[in-house]
């Protein structure tokens, strides 16, 4: 074979890991699986990078999507964390993934992502991306954020509370359903909105449950800044968090990014579910 047909073999597979003991010997057996192969291993995303090879938890997982710009290059996980909801195989499972994955006979799973557009007083944008959640609260934790929550231009209610998690399909297992939020099938296009602690009384009232939105829906928040201290928001986006001042509006709707996990074959959701949850 000459040079040329040699780098046309060249099959580039991203590496993305946590430091763990077991995450760094996962990536041993990997490297030892995949040696003498066609495939080549990068800590880079290279223009032919075909997989992206994530090994650790969840966590791992969605600090390796920030870390990539939610790319379109499918994801595999490879879980040495402790849930590993997207992570699809254990490490003992490498060598008979890469005989699939060589035949082609695994499934991709698509998820929607989140994003979030900012708006400050001056009119200046920022925009925030998130596959689990965007969750939007006070950046001092002793008093409630007051939000006047719009759909589309419906103006629905005044918020009063912790703050709201507007979940995608993909993150409604996450944080979302540890507040009571609804289990969506990821194919399922919808935005859903859960509240975190509202107040319900005289002077404040808003949904007490969460609320499922239409893929093509927008939510708009206004934040009520004369009563945050130091007109302060944090603004939280799968396990990242940021701060931010004088924010006017939060518009927050399904991205145009998706993003693609290689799952097994016999990937069913629900079975899962089973597995992890009950
Ligand atoms: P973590 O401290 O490891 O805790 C988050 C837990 O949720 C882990 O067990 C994680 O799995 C699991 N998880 C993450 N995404 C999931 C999904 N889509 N479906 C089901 N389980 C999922 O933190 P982390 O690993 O960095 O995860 C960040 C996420 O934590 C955030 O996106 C948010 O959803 C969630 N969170 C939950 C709460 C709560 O439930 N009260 C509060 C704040 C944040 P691994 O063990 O494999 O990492
Ligand atoms: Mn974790």
């Amino acid at each position: 074979m000459n040079l040329k047909d040699w780098f046309k073999m060249k099959r580039v597979l991203t590496l993305f890991s946590n430091s763990k003991e077991s995450s760094v010997k996962a990536e041993a057996l990997l490297r030892k699986t995949l040696e003498n192969s066609e495939f080549e291993i990068s800590n880079k995303l290279e223009e032919e990078t075909e997989l992206i090879i994530c090994i650790g938890g969840d966590g791992t997982f969605l600090e390796g999507i920030h870390f990539f710009n939610f790319p379109s290059v499918p994801f595999l996980g490879i879980n040495t964390g402790h849930l590993g909801f997207f992570q699809e195989i254990r490490p003992e499972q490498i060598t008979a993934f890469f005989e699939s994955y060589g035949n082609g006979t695994y499934s991709i799973q698509e998820m929607t992502t989140l994003e979030a557009t900012l708006v400050n007083k001056k009119g200046e944008n920022v925009v925030i991306k998130g596959l689990n959640e965007i969750v939007v609260r006070n950046t001092k934790i002793s008093k409630p954020i007051h939000l006047a929550l719009s759909i589309d231009d419906t103006f629905m209610e005044n918020f009063s509370g912790d703050g709201i998690v507007v979940s995608s399909s993909a993150g409604s297992t996450a944080y979302n359903y540890s507040l009571g939020g609804s289990i969506l099938e990821p194919s399922l296009k919808a935005i859903q909105v859960t509240p975190i602690s509202p107040m319900n009384n005289k002077a404040y009232r808003s949904f007490t449950s969460s609320i499922l939105l239409s893929a093509e829906r927008c939510i708009k928040v206004k934040v009520d800044c004369d009563d945050l201290e130091h007109n302060g928001i944090k603004l939280s986006t799968d396990n990242r968090e940021f701060e931010y001042k004088d924010i006017d509006v939060i518009k927050l709707k399904i991205s145009n990014d998706k993003l693609k996990l290689v799952r097994l074959e016999d990937y069913n959701f629900w079975k899962k579910i089973k597995d992890k949850f009950l």
